[in-house]
């Protein structure tokens, strides 16, 4: 094996900060580009499910810990608009089972502790990744500003628009879903929201959460259907997005006129097709530039966690790079597959508007047993680490 081989890591969101963290641990060099002049967390939250924990605790020793910096969820309820109780999510469970916490948590804690457990790193700021050019040795990144760099494998986890993506000169089109997410955090609290509580309303075309991430802070999301173009172009206050919600209960609106309209943030919903390809030689693609996905199972962040620890395992103890590389791609596309494709069909019911179609969903919750909640809970949030051992070690390796 070369002494301390180099990974190129193209964009520092929760995938590139989490495939560093994974490199270094089994003696890698890490070396991460970022477009932007600074680390960049947006004022929102986002849950990081137990599966994220697990994989990287059970591939590679790593313990993210991420308990300490949001909340770990105790209580996780779906409710009807009219605040009736349909379901509660036996999270908690599933966290004892996997001896990883669901945690609830800002983008800004959640980069911190990424950086707490990277420690000292090399991040280059001002740098735009363009393309590669790749040799039988090794991998060179180009950057717009004529720059370049050199390493033995380079990964992009460059986002949604990932520039690494198109060089590989994989297809993924943009899947417009036709709703509005607003997000903010506010410092808030009201009696319903107990430590690590999460609840979720839904009605017509619409929902919202409200999530505690620790320290008097609450994250809160809404959605409405909306044309994707209206959804872009959305420029209203938090008394226009109250007005969406006019008949629910009143903590949505109090909490929404408690944000401060500056501080929440718009986003039009949206995925893309599943790329076919994700690795072309020594180079590969990790979380949204692979497999973006919507948010209904709250998962984007935590695959991206997954991949890289699934990264990590896969290069330790080998040389041949290029094969490890196909490893990953053959590990991790079946698994992201199914989760892009559960958060769409799980987008599409909650932002259900005709009658008869939200009565079928309501009443289907509601009367469904716990175990068969369970059981599709577990498809996301179970992590299995020995299918993953199983064909790392798999001496007939199928080809892509
Ligand atoms: C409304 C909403 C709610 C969400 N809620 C959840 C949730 O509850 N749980 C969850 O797990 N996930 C959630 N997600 C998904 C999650 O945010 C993403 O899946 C995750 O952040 C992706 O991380 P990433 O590192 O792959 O990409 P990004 O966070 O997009 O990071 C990419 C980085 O690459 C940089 N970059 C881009 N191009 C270049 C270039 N050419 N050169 C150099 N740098 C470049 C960017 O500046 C950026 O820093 C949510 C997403 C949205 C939109």
């Amino acid at each position: 094996m070369p002494k301390n081989p180099t990974a190129l890591i193209v964009g520092t969101g929760v995938g590139g900060l989490s495939a560093a963290i994974a490199l270094k641990n089994i003696g890698w060099s890490a070396q991460l580009f970022e477009k932007n002049n600074g680390l960049r967390a947006t004022g929102s939250g986002l849950s990081v499910m137990s599966n994220a924990s697990t994989a990287m605790k059970t591939l590679l020793g790593i313990d993210l810990n991420l308990k300490n910096y949001g909340a770990e969820i105790q209580n996780f309820e779906i409710r009807h608009k009219s605040g009736l109780l349909l379901k509660r999510l036996p999270m908690q469970e599933i966290s004892n089972q996997q001896g990883t916490p669901c945690v609830c948590i800002s983008r800004e804690k959640l980069q911190q502790s990424l950086l707490d457990k990277l420690g000292d790193t090399n991040i280059a700021f001002e740098k735009r990744a363009i393309n590669y050019v790749e040799t039988p040795k090794s991998v060179q990144l180009n950057f717009d500003d004529g720059t370049s760099a050199h390493g033995d494998i380079l990964i992009g986890a460059d986002g949604f628009h990932s520039s690494i993506r198109e060089s590989i000169g994989t297809q993924s089109i943009i899947q417009e879903a036709g709703y509005i997410c607003w997000l903010a955090l506010v410092k808030y609290s009201h009696p319903q929201i107990t430590p690590g509580y999460v609840v979720h309303y839904w009605g017509s075309g619409k929902r919202i959460g409200i999530i505690d991430i620790g320290n008097g802070w609450v994250y809160w999301w809404g959605t409405a259907n909306m044309p994707s173009h209206e959804a872009r172009e959305w420029k209203g206050t938090n008394n226009d997005i109250a007005e969406f919600y006019i008949g629910w209960p009143d903590i949505i609106h109090d909490i929404i006129l408690s944000t401060d309209s500056t501080s929440i943030i718009t986003v039009d919903a949206k995925d893309r097709t599943f790329p076919e390809t994700w690795t072309k030689g020594r180079v590969t693609l990790l979380g949204d530039a692979a497999h973006p996905m919507l948010t209904s199972l709250g998962q984007g962040a935590g695959l991206s966690i997954e991949d890289a620890a699934v990264l990590g395992y896969v290069l330790r103890n080998t040389d041949d790079h290029v094969e490890a590389l196909k490893k990953y791609e053959f590990i991790r596309q079946p698994r992201a597959r199914t989760i892009v494709n559960a958060s769409r069909e799980l987008s599409e019911i909650e932002q259900y508007d005709s009658l008869i179609l939200r009565i079928k969903r309501d009443v289907g919750i509601w009367l469904a047993p716990q175990k068969k909640i369970r059981e599709r809970l577990n498809k996301s949030l179970l992590f299995d680490n020995i299918a993953v051992q199983t064909t790392t070690n798999c001496k007939v390796f199928p080809q892509l």
